[in-house]
């Protein structure tokens, strides 16, 4: 979780208030600059050492010498025509790229975080799965998207309502920093951000799933489902290979029953593959073991993948077939493909070094 950079200082961000306070007692600095250093930068979004105004010159240049600020650049921003959906490319300290997407509705606004540069996990239909797996994203780079976006947001007096790891990267691949972050983001000395509003999106590691079980009971849990059935599944998604779909589900039904919370499934709808009158009865057989929400989301077109998006009415068919008998399901409406931010079509090009678009 620990970052540093070219000259080997640590990345302050990451660290919970503990973790801050032993470092600091470390450096002598004392346990108030902690507390005073984790309000600039978790309350106040303020990254700018000389800022921090009530801490001393002296101890400022202690701060200086020992610690560096993330370096997280900003290299664009695009907004979708219907203004709804706004990209962002950030570059990170090792020059990689990572997209972040903030989703509006009315004054509600929902940030989609990316957890890793790439993905090793290899679903066939999705964007980010076709570039280059480089690494996990360290606590400090998950809440600087969070940050830089909060702060953009209180330039017109709004701020963030939920997020969701649902962007770049398998989260439960990066748990330790996913939930790292979450826990900072969470703290009352922070943005005190519920963790009722934090949704994980995985594509069903098992044994991670578990651990969640164990860990967490309010983070909710979206699971990128798909299809029920296990050769579909297996050619869609590979970890369908390793955890099968009965699996997952023990795992899902376990998961509700120690927690009580209601689990979101993702199901996305191609054509010819998994949305036929028969699909949605072998789902509804599946959900029969969950308090649920679906949410279908038609596919999302990504170039050289051999799937297509079902016509409207044909979406609208399934939807309908799953909400006549009750299940609690939404129909996503696509959001944001102009600017490619929709679901699975992130992917953070590296052309862009050159400037490229
Ligand atoms: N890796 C995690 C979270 C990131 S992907 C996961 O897979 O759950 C977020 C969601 O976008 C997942 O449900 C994923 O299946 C979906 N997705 C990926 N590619 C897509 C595409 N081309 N069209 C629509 N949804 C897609
Ligand atoms: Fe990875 Fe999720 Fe894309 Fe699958 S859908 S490749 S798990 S980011």
């Amino acid at each position: 979780m620990t970052a540093t950079d070219t000259k080997d200082k640590i990345d302050i961000l990451g660290f919970n208030l503990e973790k801050l306070q032993n470092i600091f007692a470390d450096t002598g600095l004392k346990k108030f600059n902690a507390n005073q250093v984790y309000d600039w930068l978790h309350n106040k979004l303020v990254f700018d050492f000389d800022k921090f105004t009530n801490i001393s010159k002296h101890d400022r240049e202690i701060l200086k010498k020992k610690f560096a600020l993330p370096k997280l650049v900003h290299r664009s921003h695009q907004i979708s025509e219907d203004r709804d959906t706004e990209k962002f490319l950030f570059e990170l300290k090792d020059r990689r790229l990572i997209e972040s997407v903030l989703i509006s509705h009315k004054n509600r606004h929902t940030l989609c975080v990316s957890s890793q540069i790439g993905c090793l996990i290899g679903c066939d239909f999705c964007a980010t799965a076709t570039m280059k797996y480089e690494r996990n994203l360290d606590a400090s780079e998950i809440l600087m998207q969070f940050y830089h976006i909060q702060n953009y947001l209180k330039e017109k007096n709004e701020k963030l309502g939920n997020v969701v790891f649902m962007g770049m990267g398998e989260p439960f691949l990066n748990y330790d920093n996913v939930i790292e972050s979450i826990n900072i983001l969470n703290s009352d000395k922070g943005q005190n951000f519920s963790k009722r509003n934090f949704t994980i999106s995985t594509s069903g590691i098992v044994p991670v799933i578990n651990k969640f079980t164990e860990d967490e009971n309010q983070i909710n849990l979206a699971i990128s489902l798909h299809s029920v059935k296990d050769d579909i599944r297996s050619e869609l998604m590979p970890i369908n290979k390793t955890y099968k779909v009965k699996e997952l589900k023990e795992a899902l039904i376990n998961y509700q029953k120690k927690t009580k919370n209601r689990i979101t499934f993702e199901y996305i709808l191609i054509d010819d593959l998994n949305c036929e009158t028969k699909d949605a009865f072998e789902l509804m057989n599946f959900l029969h073991s969950f308090s649920c929400l679906v949410n279908l989301i038609p596919y999302n077109p990504v170039a050289g993948k051999p799937y297509s998006t079902p016509s409207k009415k044909k979406q609208r068919e399934f939807y309908t077939l799953l909400k006549d008998k009750n299940v609690n399901v939404t129909l996503r409406e696509t959001k944001g493909q102009d600017i490619a931010a929709a679901c699975g079509q992130l992917k953070a090009k590296k052309e862009m070094d050159n400037g490229k678009q």
